[in-house]
């Protein structure tokens, strides 16, 4: 039997961007201890839970791929939210990350992929192994990537539209749902407000 899904993206979503000096904007958390969870997620993940859904982080991150820190820090990265989350109550069903890039100069990560969003390989690899039906799933996300990689794999899509990661939003593609927050997507989610 197969059970309907709500993808996650981890950070703007679930985690707090932060301010990248060499750029002025704001992006993933790079080390540990700049990890912080949005208010209400951990709350907001929990009902997703109890409401029958499986719960999976899909989250490209590209920072040792290009060099930019040790993959054991974007481990330890990883590692940060996930306890986060566990003192918040709350543990996903399963974690996919990217960890490639295409145009990365690390020697095993510097590559094209085809789990990097927007493509759908982390999705589309979460749903064979978890017997997920895409087509009564989620994909949440801030970027216009997430929101491609959830077409593309057949899911229904809502845009978390945070200030902080306005620069990674167009109007080119199309949610079918937007809100403010993770909280607020799961409140319309959970009402069936999403869908009609
Ligand atoms: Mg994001
Ligand atoms: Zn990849």
């Amino acid at each position: 039997m197969t059970r309907p899904a709500v993808f996650l993206d981890r950070d703007g979503v679930l985690t707090e961007l932060v301010p990248d000096p060499s750029t002025g904007t704001f992006e993933s958390p790079l080390h540990p201890e700049d990890v912080a969870l949005v208010p209400g997620v951990a709350a907001a993940a929990g009902q997703l839970a109890r409401a029958g859904y499986l719960l999976v982080g899909v989250t490209n991150q590209p920072a040792a791929a290009k060099r930019t820190v040790p993959l054991a820090v974007v481990e330890a990265v990883q590692a940060r939210v996930v306890a986060l989350l566990a003192a918040d109550g709350v543990v996903l069903d399963s974690w996919r990350i990217c960890l490639h890039h295409p145009e990365g100069t690390d020697p095993e990560l510097g590559r094209a992929c085809d789990c990097r969003k927007p493509a759908p390989g982390l999705l589309l690899d979460a749903a064979r192994d978890l017997d997920i039906d895409l087509a009564s799933s989620w994909m949440i996300g801030d970027t216009d990537s997430d929101v491609q990689a959830g077409k593309a794999a057949g899911c229904r899509t809502f845009l978390i539209e945070v200030a902080r990661s306005a620069h990674k939003r167009t109007a080119l593609v199309t949610p079918d749902r937007r809100a403010p927050d993770l909280a607020q997507a799961v409140t319309v989610l959970l009402s069936g407000g999403a869908d009609c």
